[in-house]
């Protein structure tokens, strides 16, 4: 049976707050900056673990299969060429570009594997009711850490954009990995938003449980795990460890301002190369012709494929600008004490999280068309370096906006409140 916590505090703003009742549709949202504290599983919580079990089963055969067969083939002047995800991997290792060979492979392969086989090792045993397995805590924490960098839905998108730009110069057929790996992004979907997360933490730590408002002492300090989201007391004085899952806790991210500072500028100087350079190279007829982002823009709005154009606008470039300005826009705010709105600064950090993996786009449909179009003598398509500049400010920007820790925002209106 799901457990509500009456008493949690907000991972957004840090306000502790009490759960009266859950409604019986939608989701607690906290008072005081609008982020889901709770929300109400869809599937029943007697069958939630046997359900996701099942989902996590499926998933892991489409994953197979979308590994196994190619995605789409290409067929042009008496040449047919297919692409794998692994055949995306190789040819970028093979082109001397081991970081985006390395990005591909976890934002593709890697991450979901990681996800759905550490699932399987601790759902397996819980669903029969056994003991939870050994290292059971730091498999779940793993598999917590590793969804952020599954990217399957992104990959669907770029996928989608290359075979409207293939189709203009080949015969594009699309093949049995694309339509698995269509029902993999939905599957792993399900998973994430029916998989009742604190109800599974109870089973793998059925003896814990969040400290009891009432016993505490005046002025105990509490946080929530970022972890496994337990109410813990900490000590101000020296290092605590969660009791349920064993992960450090920090009242706030440790050095999160310092961290998220260099990371943004590190992401701002990549900016520059990722957008002069080349990130893909033609060679057509014995001409060579490099096209940077902007470039690849343009030309599509010209010939015509203005949805697209819009689509590759948005992923490359308006994404990843307006990510930079709104982080260092939260860095200056929260550095100066700003007291300044917070409420919308909560939700411009929530935007900074859901947008930045959408401009991986431009890295897959690279690497997708450099893959496909290898016709040596005819047209030859090579991912350029400017791609690998653009991966690494995708990947800074990522963890720049991981690194930040919202509750900064709020902690001087309640000095000032005080
Ligand atoms: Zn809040
Ligand atoms: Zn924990």
């Amino acid at each position: 049976m799901t457990q509500y916590i009456p008493v949690t505090m907000c991972h957004d703003c840090g306000l502790l707050q009490q759960i009266s009742h859950m409604p019986e549709d939608g989701a607690v949202q906290c008072c005081r900056c609008d982020a889901t504290l709770r929300k109400r599983q869809r599937v029943e919580p007697a069958k939630s673990i046997e359900h996701t079990l099942a989902l996590v089963i499926t998933a892991l055969v489409l994953l197979i299969i979308s590994n196994v067969y190619p995605i789409i083939q290409v067929e042009t002047e008496g040449h047919e060429i297919a692409a794998t995800l692994f055949g995306c991997v190789k040819y970028l290792l093979s082109n001397e570009m081991e970081f985006l060979a390395g990005l591909i492979f976890l934002t593709t392969i890697g991450a979901p594997l990681i996800q759905l086989t550490g699932l399987l090792y601790i759902l397996l045993p819980v669903n029969f009711n056994r003991m939870p397995p050994y290292y059971a805590p730091q498999i779940y924490h793993l598999v917590r850490i590793i969804t952020s960098w599954s990217m399957l839905e992104v990959l669907m998108l770029g996928i989608l954009v290359s075979v409207v730009k293939l189709s203009a110069m080949a015969t594009v057929v699309p093949s049995i990995a694309l339509w698995t790996l269509a029902l993999l992004m939905i599957f792993i979907a399900a998973i994430l938003s029916d998989l009742d997360t604190e109800m599974l933490w109870e089973k793998i730590s059925p003896r814990i449980r969040a400290v009891e408002l009432e016993k505490l002492k005046r002025g105990t300090q509490l946080t929530n795990c970022h972890n496994c989201h337990l109410l813990c007391t900490i000590s101000p004085t020296h290092e605590s460890c969660c009791p349920r899952c064993n992960a450090a806790i920090h009242f706030r991210k440790p050095d999160s301002l310092n961290r998220c500072t260099a990371l943004v500028i590190a992401a701002s100087v990549l900016y520059i190369p990722a957008n002069l350079l080349p990130v893909m190279v033609v060679t057509s007829f014995g001409k060579t012709e490099g096209d940077t982002i902007i470039n690849g823009v343009i030309y599509l709005a010209t010939s015509g494929d203005l949805p697209l154009a819009i689509i590759l606008f948005i992923a490359s470039i308006f994404v990843p600008t307006i990510k930079l300005i709104i982080l260092s826009l939260l860095l200056t705010t929260v550095h100066f004490k700003s007291e300044w709105r917070p409420r919308e600064r909560t939700y411009l950090y929530r935007l900074t999280e859901f947008i930045g993996r959408w401009s991986m786009v431009d890295i897959f449909v690279d690497t997708l068309m450099a893959a496909l179009i290898q016709i040596q003598g005819l047209m030859v398509i090579e991912v350029g370096v400017g791609a690998v500049a653009f991966g690494a400010v995708v990947v800074l920007t990522m963890l720049a906006a991981m690194a930040f820790d919202p509750r900064l925002i709020w902690d001087n209106m309640e000095k000032i409140n005080e």
